[in-house]
């Protein structure tokens, strides 16, 4: 079994981004710059967002945060949106999810500029996705093709399952997984709430991406020998041994299935870290499309 290691190759990935940012400051160039914006005070979300704004520093990009609060107006959202869309030094919005039940999502995110939608989830995005033309992919899914890139997985013919159909992970996913390119050409199995003998499905799967928010959902019995396993699932689980009172669980019971996989990604430090570093990856695409 080998580990899939979020850690080592988001580290690649964004030595390989700061030495680019480098390169253009050095030649006078602004550097890109990422807009975050950010609802209430969801402790996962503040976390999520601290991380990005983080990472952004660490390779030299310049980040803005936008607060509100819980009850802000979902007109005060758009005017927000529909400013920075129009800011020339902005290459990337991002609006972190989940917004509050008083908001609705699809009119924030289907407001966004799509030249600058660096998550990937306006429906402009997706089309393009789907159709296999140049377009940003969702981080997560994007984060886990650079993951099997850089550690060259065998995809091409292989039966993928992916439990999850939501619009940012499960279905992008498959799409991608299913497309003629490289690290995909799977036969491709979503799976979901609805489906019947998911048991069966998996066990066929040479591939499995485990993509539905529920804690230890995918057990060792569920696994075929040598299968490659990505687990994207975060859940924050009640933990008094730790000092922020959780931990932080995968949708893989990974002391079980790590044994029979020949690839696995560990929770925390996989799939995570790799959604990142894809963020960063497009807003760095964004970038250069706006100094053009
Ligand atoms: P979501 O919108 O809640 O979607 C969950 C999907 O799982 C749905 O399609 C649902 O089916 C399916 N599902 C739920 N229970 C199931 C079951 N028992 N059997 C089969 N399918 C089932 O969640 P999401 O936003 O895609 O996120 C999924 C997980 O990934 C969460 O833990 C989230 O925190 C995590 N996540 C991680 C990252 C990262 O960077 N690592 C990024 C995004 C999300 P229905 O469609 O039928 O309801």
């Amino acid at each position: 079994m080998q580990l899939l290691d979020g850690k080592k190759v988001s580290q690649a990935v964004k030595l390989e981004l700061k030495g680019q940012v480098a390169a253009l400051i050095d030649s006078n160039k602004r550097a890109p710059h990422l807009a975050a914006i950010l609802v209430g005070s969801n402790g996962a979300s503040e976390t999520y967002v601290a991380s990005k704004i983080k990472n952004c520093e660490e390779i030299g990009f310049k980040s803005s945060l936008f607060r509100f609060s819980e009850n802000v107006e979902e007109n005060e959202l758009l005017e927000t949106i529909k400013k920075l869309n129009v800011d020339e030094s902005i290459d990337g919005i991002l609006v972190q999810l989940p917004l509050p039940k008083h908001i609705k999502e699809s009119s924030v995110i289907n407001l966004i500029n799509p030249n600058k939608d660096v998550d990937g989830f306006h429906p402009v995005s997706t089309g393009k996705m789907t159709l296999g033309l140049p377009s940003f992919i969702p981080a997560t899914p994007y984060g886990i093709m650079l993951m099997l890139e850089h550690y060259n997985i065998e995809t091409s013919g292989k039966n993928a399952v992916v439990i999850g159909r939501s619009n940012i992970v499960g279905r992008p996913m498959s799409i991608l997984l299913s497309q003629d390119r490289e690290y995909g050409n799977c036969t491709v199995t979503v799976c979901h709430s609805r489906t019947k003998n998911l048991k069966e499905k998996c066990l066929e799967a040479d591939i499995v991406i485990a993509a539905l928010g529920k804690p230890g959902f995918l057990t060792a019995d569920m696994v075929k020998e040598n299968a490659v396993v990505i687990d994207v699932g975060i859940t924050r689980v009640a933990d008094q041994t730790k000092k922020t009172g959780f931990s932080i669980k995968g949708d893989v019971d990974f002391e079980n299935v790590a044994s029979k996989c020949s690839f696995i990604t560990p929770v925390p430090g996989g799939v995570g870290l790799m959604t990142i570093a894809a963020l960063l990856k497009n807003t760095y695409e964004a970038y250069l499309t706006h100094l053009k």
